[in-house]
């Protein structure tokens, strides 16, 4: 079944052979699990065990959010000039210990992002509504709020999740992926050193158990995830049910349409690259490609043995994401068959159109329904002064991850209406209460 936890739970005490242990984040402390419960992480090329994951105890998961809930208070009133400055020593840190080691800058480009804060959590002002009396809106930070990852992009998906919080004044209670957790521990080392106080970022590991236990913490008040269709349903209505804001970004297919007027060369390598690219391990990949008209010749440039492929797309293989290299091809006679195509599939996360026409690039993104367009641009992700905009079956919630949107999860407004009249104007001034 794809169960989708794959982690080996084991119960047997550790063995002074036995391979590392990861470590929890506790109010500012890394600290041994007390658990009987263990998850092996294998490495993926050989299947080898390279360490074990605990499955954190009630106990150790209730710590972490009452660390959460004690820093929050002081962690809000720090200044917003403090707390950006958290977050470019942070980044820093992150170029200088990461980057090189990890694979490129586009991980901590959300970090980059946060650092201006300053400006995305500007309120709006409207002064002299009536006589003497203005009206203003401030951005607050919601409280602790709460992060669960997945296992690809073990480090920048993190990354689009508590960075954004913790520099609204939010603390966060973070579950990294049981089959990736290092990348989190070395990025919460980071925080630290950059000066973030003793628990504002907590991380407890785990799987079911502790994503149950983030969707029903009354203390908790947002949840970001990021992962398949089947954990993010289920979080999403556990926590929904629980009165928390959650947004909830999930699987995809991804169609990249070829009209006959692309240029070949480039889109054939362009669709190469985002099929099979990362092993076909990203969202974002181009999974499926929908050759128009004449294009449909080109089949056998692309790949050589899919010219035998027969794909309906009632195959489960086309209706579900398979999440590996594979690219599915289809065939359309127009481009109006094509949008049909996409817009017939459930998922929105992303597509591309492959053209030399503005006129039908413009069509075609106009009327596709799906959250993020390229236009001879296979993998569309925006920058996060942007938001990350999957849509339908590919998100849950109302906000997205990161841009503006990214504040606006992680913030609640509070609207004051004020008026200030002078001492000898009382007299002349309207009268402020609700009309009877
Ligand atoms: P996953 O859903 O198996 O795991 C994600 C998280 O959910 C993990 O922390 C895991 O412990 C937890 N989890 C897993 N199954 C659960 C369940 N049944 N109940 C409760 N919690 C559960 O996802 P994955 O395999 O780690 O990641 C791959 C998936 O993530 C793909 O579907 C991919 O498209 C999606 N993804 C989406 C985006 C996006 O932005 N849309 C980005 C990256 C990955």
């Amino acid at each position: 079944k794809r169960g989708r936890v794959r982690g080996r739970l084991r119960h047997l005490p550790m063995k002074p052979n036995d391979p590392p242990t990861v470590k929890l984040f506790i109010d500012g402390k890394f600290v041994d699990s007390k658990t009987d419960k263990w998850i092996d992480i294998h490495n993926p090329a050989t299947n080898e065990v390279i360490g074990r994951v605990p499955q954190s105890t009630k106990a150790e998961m209730d710590a972490a959010v009452a660390a959460c809930k004690r820093a929050f208070p002081a962690w809000a009133d720090t200044s917003i000039l403090s707390r950006q400055q958290v977050l470019l020593r942070y980044q820093q840190l992150i170029k200088d210990n990461l980057v090189r080691n990890l694979t490129g800058v586009f991980l901590l480009e959300v970090v980059e992002h946060a650092c201006s804060v300053t400006s995305l959590m500007l309120g709006e002002t409207m002064p002299s509504i009536t006589k003497d009396m203005d009206l203003y809106s401030y951005r607050l930070p919601l409280g602790v709020c709460a992060g669960i990852a997945p296992f690809n992009f073990p480090a920048m998906i993190p990354l689009w999740m508590f960075p954004m919080a913790m520099v609204c004044g939010n603390t966060f209670l973070m579950k990294p992926s049981e089959r990736v957790p290092g990348a989190t521990m070395l990025l919460a080392k980071l925080l630290q050193d950059s000066g973030a106080p003793d628990g504002t970022l907590n991380i407890i590991h785990g799987q079911h158990e502790a994503v149950n236990f983030i969707c029903d913490h009354p203390d908790i008040k947002a949840i970001s995830f990021v992962g398949s269709n089947q954990a993010g349903e289920y979080i999403f209505e556990r926590g929904s049910r629980n009165g928390k804001r959650v947004q909830a970004n999930m699987g995809a297919k991804n169609h990249g349409v070829v009209m006959p007027d692309a240029n070949k060369e480039n889109t054939l390598n362009q669709l190469v690259g985002a099929a099979f690219g990362a092993a076909g391990q990203r969202c974002m990949a181009l999974s499926t490609a929908i050759l128009v008209g004449e294009a449909k010749k080109w089949l056998p440039e692309l790949v050589e043995r899919t010219k035998k492929l027969r794909v309906n797309p009632n195959m489960t293989c086309y209706k579900e994401e398979i999440f590996g290299p594979v690219l599915v091809v289809l065939e359309a006679e127009t481009l109006d068959e094509a949008i049909k195509i996409v817009n017939d599939n459930p998922y929105g996360n992303g597509t591309a159109i492959f053209t030399t026409n503005g006129a039908t690039a413009r069509k075609y993104s106009h009327m596709v329904d799906v959250g993020q367009v390229g236009v001879n641009v296979p993998i569309p992700v925006p920058l996060p002064m942007f938001s990350f905009t999957g849509s339908r079956s590919s998100f849950r919630g109302d906000t997205n991850f990161y841009g503006k949107q990214g504040i606006q999860f992680y913030t609640q407004l509070k609207t004051i209406t004020s008026q200030w009249k002078e001492e000898d104007a009382s007299l002349s001034s309207p009268a402020v209460v609700m009309p009877t």
